[in-house]
């Protein structure tokens, strides 16, 4: 399959190939020719299978055709096609795609997102934008200005949903969803299919063509994960080690907390090693000029909290280090999905400390695996992380487990988590998590293919 069977006429086709597209990816060969129809779509595909451009190529057709058949005309505080998403950061992100593939084009776009000044976005929107990028709360204030009418709206693209209801979106969304004419296309993008996201689905989309996209192997991330246990107190010394040690040039570093952020930025500094620190407290304007310097590789060294976690695409992203564990096992998937984008590989990093350990728990039961542990000479732990038990049967006689990864029977969890556990450090290899991570794979699938089940449901 080749681009050009797709529908998509020539100016989009030389944008598209002068990315150094070659083909369409899997979601992009489905949803191109139905969103072109003038079909409603909700799609189950999570970032990094270029779901973006299999909504945006489209779009830009259909409202480059109207534009030239002299059909209906950019005008003052209208807009023809909305995409709403959960996080400035991805507003910017599909933005840029949008000039991308839109470069040879005459439509307009625009991000209009909180944190910045709202000026320089009403005049925009005077000024007359075809497509229009939007984070909800930013877009709902705007409407309550009268700085932008939905009468023109011909497009609704709801972008990452499942992300937007977990950042508690529903209610701005269903206020703005009430204001759209009744006669539009919906888009419904969202990684995972809950049945939030398929109630959301019943109120904004109308009789869709549904599209399941197995990850394969050229859209699955290919990533290498591994964690070192490490005592609290030692992570910060630990990260510069390896930062020199292993030269990293590229990393995207996810903390708990800003204030952390800041003292791991200023803890570097002292060791010679340049970071920059990207968090909610930083303004919007500081935190894009941020992202846009790594990204264009100025900025080697990013220490992030989880604004950045999730739906920003970094082109060839070669490392993600989660300094500390993040609470939601999910969040870890999404974190490290940062690397390994469009079929390249990528390396996950972990510092677990003891306090870490809770986490790294459901994580590895998330995942369906333990994670490989590496040690790293110098770094010995004082407080162990023991290693984590991914399933445990109750047996019917007696009220002992058994810990089905290496078939020994135990007489309880916390027993369970210690036998694997050597007295020195990391004493357990890789051959041996190995084994338990296989066994346990038959109830425990990879969330990769979690995420294709809850495709077909
Ligand atoms: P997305 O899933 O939209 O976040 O896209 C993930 C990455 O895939 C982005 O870096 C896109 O530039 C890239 N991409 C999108 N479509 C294609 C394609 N057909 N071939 C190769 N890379 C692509």
């Amino acid at each position: 399959m080749t681009f050009s069977k797709l529908g998509l006429s020539d100016p989009i086709l030389q944008a598209v190939g002068e990315q150094g597209y070659a083909t369409p990816t899997a979601i992009q060969e489905k949803a191109i020719p139905a969103i072109l129809e003038g079909r409603d779509l909700v799609a189950t595909a999570q970032t990094g299978t270029g779901k973006t451009a299999s909504f945006v190529l489209p779009l830009l057709e259909t409202l480059q055709v109207e534009a030239l058949s002299g059909e209906p005309k950019r005008r003052a505080k209208r807009i023809r096609a909305l995409i709403l998403v959960p996080t400035r950061e991805l507003a910017a992100q599909v933005e840029g795609n949008i000039c991308q593939y839109g470069r040879h084009l005459s439509l307009s776009s625009m991000a209009m997102v909180g944190g910045v000044d709202s000026e320089p976005q009403r005049q925009g929107l005077i000024d007359g934008v075809d497509i229009l990028v939007a984070t909800p709360g930013r877009l709902l204030d705007m409407t309550h200005q009268r700085a932008l009418y939905f009468d023109a709206l011909e497009v609704l693209v709801l972008d990452e949903a499942d992300r937007m209801l977990d950042m508690g979106f529903i209610a701005d969304i269903n206020k703005i969803i009430e204001r759209l004419p009744t006669q539009r296309q919906n888009l419904l993008f969202s990684a995972t299919m809950s049945d939030e996201v398929r109630l959301l689905a019943k109120t904004a989309v109308d009789n869709p063509v549904e599209i399941s996209i197995a990850a394969d192997s050229a859209t699955t991330p290919q990533i290498s994960q591994w964690l070192t246990t490490v005592d609290k107190d030692s992570k910060s010394s630990l990260l510069s080690y390896l930062i020199k040690e292993h030269q990293w040039t590229q990393a995207l570093i996810f903390i708990r907390t800003k204030h952390g952020a800041a003292k791991l930025v200023s803890q570097l500094a002292k060791r010679g090693i340049k970071a920059e620190a990207i968090h909610s407290g930083r303004s919007q304007a500081v935190r894009t000029q941020i992202l846009a310097d790594f990204k264009s590789g100025e900025i080697a060294l990013l220490v992030a909290t989880g604004i950045a976690a999730r739906g920003i695409d970094i082109d060839e992203l070669s490392r993600v280090v989660n300094y500390d564990l993040p609470d939601d096992a999910d969040d870890y998937i999404h974190r490290i999905g940062r690397t390994g984008r469009a079929g390249a590989c990528g390396e996950a990093v972990s510092l677990v400390s003891r306090d870490d350990f809770k986490r790294l728990c459901a994580i590895e039961r998330r995942l369906g695996h333990i994670i490989e542990r590496k040690e790293i000479e110098g770094f010995t732990t004082v407080k162990e992380v023991p290693v984590s038990v991914l399933n445990y049967v109750k047996k019917s006689v007696g009220k002992s487990t058994r810990h089905q990864g290496d078939g020994k029977q135990t007489k309880g969890r916390a027993q369970e988590g210690k036998q694997q556990v050597s007295k020195g450090k990391h004493k357990l290899n890789t051959n041996s998590q190995k084994k338990a991570s296989g066994s346990s794979s038959t109830n425990m699938p990879d969330p990769w293919s979690q995420w294709r089940k809850n495709d077909k449901k």
